[in-house]
């Protein structure tokens, strides 16, 4: 079943089209990659489908779950199930991940129409999420994201994709230098969280992330649109050959 569906989608900044044109069906149990060269758009994408506000969409539609995306606030979209990663994680001092995971799933539940949780609940709950990413349960009584390693941030996020359960998480891993057991870490919580009833889209710059993530679907992004899908068979050609031939068929217009 189609989880996401974009049509046609076109966004610009300051009036410069950034995306011209993207088409992209995600299916529920899926995991796609969105590969392309710097400043192709695929922040830009992510960006859009998370609803930050400095880009506007000019032309085209998202459907997320059945709804119209777009015409949710960032907020809802969140609360609809669509988890974005942090590039550049906020730290927030005096905020356990704990509590701060605490607020954001009760929002969830009350969304929902559900009560909060139950302390003694949501305490079982974390300890079973921390045993399935294998997370110290000190990294998470510490201020959120304050003085941790990248790898710890990467940790961190994982767990808060475990807790939150979203139906779509996009983790945007481009230029934002990942040593290899970083890259592990994010590789190995998408492998464990993959389920029947939710998506992944891993953007990613660097092919050798994708030697520990299959993806089901890869795609290329190239001058904001996708011109490219395959299998898990075209990261390998892209690593032989980089990006050069993409844009030489591109410009001949096959
Ligand atoms: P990618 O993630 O594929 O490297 P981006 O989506 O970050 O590409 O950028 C796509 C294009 O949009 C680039 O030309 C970039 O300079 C431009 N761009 C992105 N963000 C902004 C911004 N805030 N202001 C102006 N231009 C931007
Ligand atoms: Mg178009
Ligand atoms: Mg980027």
């Amino acid at each position: 079943m189609g989880l996401l569906k974009i049509k046609n989608l076109h966004a610009a900044i300051d009036g410069k089209e950034i995306l011209k044109g993207i088409d992209l069906e995600v299916n529920a149990g899926e995991v796609h990659a969105i590969m392309g060269p710097n400043g192709a758009g695929k922040s830009t994408l992510s960006a859009v489908l998370t609803g930050r506000e400095c880009f506007e969409v000019t032309e085209g539609e998202v459907w997320f779950n059945g709804k119209n995306l777009l015409e949710l606030p960032a907020e809802d979209r969140a609360r609809e199930g669509i988890f974005l990663s942090f590039q550049y994680p906020v730290e927030i001092p005096g905020v356990s991940t704990v509590n701060f995971l605490k607020t954001a799933v009760n929002e969830q539940r009350k969304y929902k129409g559900l009560p909060p949780y139950p302390a003694s609940e949501f305490l079982k709950m974390i300890r079973e999420k921390m045993e399935m990413v294998n997370i110290d349960s000190r990294l998470l009584n510490r201020s959120l994201n304050e003085g941790f390693s990248g790898g710890e941030k990467k940790k961190n996020e994982i767990f808060q994709m475990a807790v939150l359960e979203p139906k779509l998480a996009i983790l945007d891993e481009t230029d934002s230098g990942l040593d290899i057991d970083a890259l592990r870490i994010v590789a190995s919580g998408v492998n464990k969280l993959k389920r029947p009833d939710n998506s992944t889209i891993v953007i990613t710059h660097y092919q050798r992330l994708l030697d520990y993530i299959v993806p089901d679907v890869v795609h290329v992004l190239y001058d904001g649109r996708i011109v490219k899908t395959a299998g898990k068979e075209l990261v390998l050609e892209l690593e032989k050959y980089g990006y050069d031939w993409i844009k030489q068929e591109v410009e001949s217009g096959k």
